[in-house]
């Protein structure tokens, strides 16, 4: 059987999966994009229920792609606040403390979704194989030999594992992970409430996992609620009347009554870490190379920037003309993204531990940080610039 030529593959078309693919287009290379799922697209009447808060790295991005002005439904921010919901210390930042416009956007998961999928239509050197997976990857010195699970076979300079947080491209490659199961869910939902969000996004920390109110244009606001898995099953077999009573309560009112709920789901969440972004002619990116607590909202983030530096650096080998799966691109590109991440994933565990214990010697000093936090300009700009994506070594498309 004759082989299908291309310089990229990537499995997964998930939000970091279409951002690369992309990203990769725009500079001219072939590329395979494979999932096993068609796209679920997103409509004014069913946006589907989960939503990412989109930092200003990840926004300028989606420009640099030319699809920001596609996304026909997007909800700036500008102010984040914070509660200890124990010792209720608080902190409150707000964008125009930096002189920015917003700290970022809520935008639903499959608008960013759709958007890049359609874009990609337009785009000659783009093959879409759906459904298609990778069963066999086989590298040597000049290409990677794929073989799909139904026996087609494809060759490329690179494979991209863009496929989630089960992987199996990194499966595949036999590339450990380390982390564990928070035993919590994030339920989500979208509900309305008695007093106006004005545009800010609000998080109350619980000792049983932090509650997120994300503002959304039409008023309403999307739900974050981390909790244990079992607590997450109770509530979302409630009546909606029960559950918005419970939830009035986890939130101290801080938008007064929730007076309605629509569909309510949830996730379960996992700390991980693939011990290597990277294997002869492979680079995992998003989800497959790293999973972290959804507190600060930055996971799809991250897979952003991945993908963002991993097209950066196969542009520099490209002009060069040198290899754009060879090692040393693929080096690169982990001692970029891989330290970045691994902070964040650390910074996201040690919130979570530390407003999660139910030690009480801990809920003072806690609380009294998010105050000082709240009193020290300079201390505030640094952890918005952290939270806009704003962070060192940015790839050219978020500049
Ligand atoms: C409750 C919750 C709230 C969150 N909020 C935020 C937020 O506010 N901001 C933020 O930045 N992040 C947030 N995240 C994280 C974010 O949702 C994820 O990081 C992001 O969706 C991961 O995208 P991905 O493209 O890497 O993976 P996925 O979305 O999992 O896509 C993987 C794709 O690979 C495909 N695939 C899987 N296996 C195969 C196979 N064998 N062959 C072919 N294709 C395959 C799948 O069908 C899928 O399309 C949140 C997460 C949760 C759980």
């Amino acid at each position: 059987m004759s082989e299908s030529r291309f310089d990229v593959i990537i499995q997964g078309a998930g939000m970091n999966g279409l951002v690369l693919a992309r990203a990769l287009a725009l500079q001219g290379w072939r590329i395979a994009v494979l999932d096993t799922q068609p796209v679920q697209r997103w409509t004014e009447a069913d946006g589907g229920l989960r939503v990412i808060a989109v930092t200003v790295a990840s926004e300028r991005i989606l420009q640099r792609l030319g699809v920001w002005q596609d996304m026909r439904r997007i909800s700036p921010f500008r102010a984040i606040q914070a509660w200890d919901g124990v010792a209720g210390g608080c902190v409150r930042f707000e964008s125009a403390q930096i002189d920015e416009p917003h700290l970022g956007h809520i935008i639903e998961n499959r608008l960013i979704q759709t958007v890049l999928f359609d874009r990609l239509q337009q785009d000659d050197n783009v093959s879409f194989l759906i459904p298609a997976a990778v069963a066999a990857i086989e590298a040597d010195d000049e290409r990677a030999r794929v073989t799909l699970r139904d026996g087609r076979r494809l060759q490329a300079k690179l494979v991209v594992g863009a496929d989630g947080v089960n992987s199996p491209i990194r499966k595949l490659c036999r590339i450990p992970v380390d982390g564990y199961d928070y035993r919590q869910s994030g339920l989500v939902a979208t509900i309305t409430t008695e007093l106006p969000h004005g545009e800010v996004a609000r998080q109350r920390f619980l000792p049983d996992g932090p509650l997120a109110f994300l503002p959304l244009s039409d008023g309403r606001c999307s739900i974050v609620w981390s909790q244990p898995t079992a607590e997450a099953e109770r509530r979302l077999a409630l009546d909606e009347a029960a559950f918005c009573a419970e939830l009035t309560e986890a939130s101290a009112e801080m938008l007064g009554q929730v007076t309605g709920c629509g569909p309510r789901g949830a996730f379960p969440l996992r700390s991980q870490q693939a011990r290597s972004y990277i294997a002869p002619r492979v680079a995992l990116i998003g989800d497959a190379a790293h999973v972290i607590h959804p507190l600060a909202g930055q996971g799809a983030n991250l897979g952003f920037l991945d993908a963002a530096v991993l097209a950066e650096e196969v542009e520099r080998a490209g002009k060069a003309a040198r290899d754009i799966g060879g090692e040393a691109v693929l080096r690169r590109f982990q001692r970029r993204r891989r330290g970045d991440n691994v902070l964040m994933q650390a910074t996201m565990d040690g919130f979570h531990y530390l407003f999660g214990s139910g030690a009480p010697w801990l809920a003072l000093p806690r609380s009294a940080g998010l105050n000082i936090v709240d009193r020290l300009p300079p201390l505030k700009a640094f952890f918005m610039r952290r939270a806009m994506g704003l962070v060192p070594d940015l790839p050219q498309l978020a500049r």
